[in-house]
């Protein structure tokens, strides 16, 4: 099967001039990642400013779907604003405020204890959840003979109801986070279980991957016993969030474009979108090659958003 999707795989150039304008028209919204597909650590992604207006001439609905939660909707807003493109606030899907809708949608009145950056938690108490963190001070390096005794002062809660733990990307993050998530779980069956992005690796450029929260949430996970809920991509939590929010009804008319295999391609196979994987970012072309799960291949693949100008182009020659 996986063999089979490989072959179908097709970079958007290779594509004879029949296929090329199927492919067009096949899908009348592109739902696009942002990092590593728009612009990476160093910078804009060149042509992405000219695809997307030509795409948007073409009468594409976009949307952005992003697992990155530390970044503000203005910063969010700005950024787009920079790259010549004009993003309106309901077209993007920002993680912290994915969680901030479910967390109203259970309605949610305990507090949250939040292992996540400063502009995620931001966002939780902005919505008017009480929300925890930390601790910030260093575990007692004690000789008490009631070890017992030291743990618990410091791990267990005290007083304040927690109705939910989050985990988002948090580069602060210690055992100590870990620890407090991990008591809140188990001392509480209704402690409701949130994972925001469940990247394993954050790429930042050729020189520099960053660990993701993934590992971390299957900490959490195999010293619980629980299962979080995804409210990341490829999360299927999201994906209902998704589906609803931009009134899918044909899902197969959707293209969604990522750089990264598990997170985005997972996450197009689970919504039914088509899929397209941009070369850009976090994969490189060898990655995607060795690739053995249909649900993490694309069924297209490009170098760069810039693929889309000499697409269109072209294809504009085709029809004179
Ligand atoms: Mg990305």
């Amino acid at each position: 099967m996986a063999e089979q999707a490989k072959t179908d795989m097709k970079h958007i150039l290779q594509l004879t001039k029949e296929a090329r304008r199927i492919f067009l028209n096949s899908f009348d919204t592109l739902m696009s990642d942002c990092d590593g597909v728009l612009w990476n650590f160093t910078g804009p992604i060149p042509g992405v400013d000219k695809a997307l207006q030509l795409l948007r001439a073409d009468g594409k609905k976009l949307a952005f779907i992003s697992n990155n939660g530390m970044r503000t909707m203005e910063e969010y807003q700005k950024k787009f604003h920079s790259l010549g493109i004009d993003a309106h606030e309901e077209e993007i899907v920002h993680p912290a405020l994915t969680a901030v809708h479910y967390l109203k949608s259970i309605q949610m009145r305990d507090a949250v204890y939040c292992i996540g950056t400063e502009v995620f938690k931001d966002y939780l108490r902005t919505a008017g959840f009480k929300v925890l963190d930390g601790p910030k001070e260093r575990f007692p390096d004690s000789r008490e003979a009631n070890q017992v005794r030291v743990y618990t002062d410091y791990f267990e809660q005290h007083g304040t109801k927690v109705g939910a733990v989050v985990i988002d990307i948090d580069v602060n993050l210690s055992l100590q986070n870990l620890m407090k998530a991990k008591c809140y779980l188990e001392r509480d069956p209704n402690c409701v279980f949130i994972a925001g992005a469940t990247d394993y690796i954050i790429p930042l450029d050729s020189s520099m991957d960053v660990i993701g929260p993934g590992y971390f949430i299957d900490i959490l996970e195999r010293t619980t016993g629980r299962k979080a809920l995804i409210l990341g991509k490829p999360g299927k939590a999201l994906a209902q969030v998704v589906l609803k929010q931009f009134q899918i009804t044909e899902p197969k008319r959707v293209l969604f474009v990522g750089d990264m295999m598990p997170q985005d391609m997972g996450f197009g196979t689970r919504c039914g979108f088509q899929k397209l994987l941009m070369l850009s970012g976090g994969t490189p072309k060898d990655a995607l090659l060795a690739q053995d799960d249909p649900e993490q291949l694309p069924n297209y693949y490009a170098d760069s958003f810039a693929d889309f100008i000499q697409l269109y182009n072209e294809s504009m020659h085709i029809e004179e």
